[in-house]
């Protein structure tokens, strides 16, 4: 048992993951500034999270509470292409800042962390799978894709960085198109707005032909890996990847949330540009598990099917639906 920070843990992921912490008997302080998350996510820790409202970049107050922590998981970002496409200098220099702050004081005080980075640090051409140690190709600088994916990356350095000149101990996860019971749609993501669209009877939105992939993992499958990263001596700087190497296509997804919703919705096929007149869509995106594999042994891989049923059951039951930030 121990006392652990978890940065952005009144988010989607960040939630799910201080739960797990709370099941597990340790103490949880959660710091978020409440910007997408909310402070009902936490109901699922049961009153074993205490909740910090402040910034992941504010130094004295991230400091203060790494004291007597045996650890850190830092998730606290701006994510989302909604949100990048809207507020792109602000998403950018949060993530820049909140990095370096808990990357910092977490090295000079010796408490071990977690980084959470993202799969768009591998930009929108890589080779398949996505290997952890191929050259990364950021994507244009000029989109906010591109700002986003600099922006993590800049922070994996820095992480790998400390580990190197100090010995600090410090797991990158890149994670993969994170899903599950408790994300918002607000900002974008597919799997939340399709199961919305169908739930009122709307048409799905499927961006272009809907032959681009993703490999959808579920939270809890994230938060697993997570934990069992965090705790390997044999993890510390290395860049792991994370999450399901089960590749589906947007149209076939859509096809699921229709199956399970037994919604009437017309699948409807839109320009992504029109959507997002300054990104650019990624066409697929499979990472290679052989790493993580490697240092965790078996890795649990919910099946999409399964993903979309539970966020289906939550979203159709009014009193489950976390309020959005
Ligand atoms: N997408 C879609 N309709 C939507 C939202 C997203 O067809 O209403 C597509 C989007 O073009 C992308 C995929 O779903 O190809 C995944 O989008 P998301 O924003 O969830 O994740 P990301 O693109 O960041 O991996």
């Amino acid at each position: 048992m121990g006392r652990y920070l978890v940065t952005g843990g009144a988010g989607f992921l960040g939630s799910h993951l201080a739960a797990a912490l709370c099941r597990r008997g340790d103490a949880v302080v959660v710091l978020d500034d409440l910007s997408t998350g909310s402070r009902e996510r936490l109901a699922a820790c049961g009153g074993g999270a205490e909740l910090v409202v402040g910034s992941a970049a504010d130094r004295d107050l991230v400091g203060r509470l790494l004291g007597g922590c045996a650890g850190v998981f830092h998730l606290a970002a701006s994510v989302g292409v909604g949100l990048l496409a809207k507020r792109p200098a602000a998403a950018m220099a949060n993530n820049l800042a909140t990095s370096v702050v808990v990357l910092e004081e977490a090295a000079a005080r010796g408490v071990p962390c977690l980084f959470t980075s993202s799969s768009e640090v591998y930009g929108t051409r890589a080779r398949l799978p996505l290997r952890e140690d191929a050259a990364l190709q950021l994507p244009a600088l000029s989109q906010p894709r591109g700002g986003y994916a600099c922006s993590k990356a800049a922070g994996e350095a820095l992480a790998l960085a400390l580990h190197r000149e100090r010995g600090f101990r410090v797991v990158v996860a890149r994670l993969f198109n994170v899903v599950g019971p408790g994300q918002s749609p607000r900002y974008g993501m597919v799997l939340p707005r399709f199961v919305q669209q169908a739930l009122r009877g709307e048409p799905l939105t499927v961006y272009g032909d809907g032959a681009q992939t993703r490999c959808f993992t579920r939270a809890g499958d994230v938060v697993a890996c997570l934990l069992r990263l965090f705790a390997l001596p044999a993890a510390s700087g290395q860049v792991v990847n994370v999450g399901s190497d089960q590749e589906v296509s947007i149209l076939a997804l859509a096809e699921l949330v229709r199956h399970a919703t037994g919604s009437p919705s017309a699948v409807v096929h839109r320009p992504f540009a029109e959507a997002y007149p300054d990104l650019t869509d990624v066409e697929r995106r499979v990472p290679d598990l052989t790493r993580l594999r490697g240092l965790l042994g078996s890795v649990p891989s919910t099946p999409i099917a399964d993903v979309v049923g539970e966020v289906v059951a939550m979203l159709r039951t009014p009193a489950l639906v976390p309020p959005q930030g």
